[in-house]
């Protein structure tokens, strides 16, 4: 019963993992490709990741920090 239990955690996680890559590189809107360009800040020490969409041109922004 308990290794039962491991293996639905097992997918679980897996499944969840597949769905973020997709998100990283695909418009959560539409399902397209993002344009990503990155634009590096180096006096606060972060990068402001900006994605666009190819096709619907939304804009999911994310600021990525640098660890030196
Ligand atoms: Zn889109």
């Amino acid at each position: 019963m308990k290794s039962d239990l491991r293996k639905e955690d097992y997918l679980g996680y897996f499944g969840s993992k597949e769905k973020i890559n997709s998100q990283i590189h695909k418009c959560s809107y539409c399902g397209s490709k993002l344009l990503l360009t990155h634009l590096p800040d180096y006096g606060k020490l972060y990068v402001q990741e900006t994605s666009r969409c190819l096709d619907c041109g939304k804009i999911h922004k994310k600021r990525l920090h640098v660890l030196n």
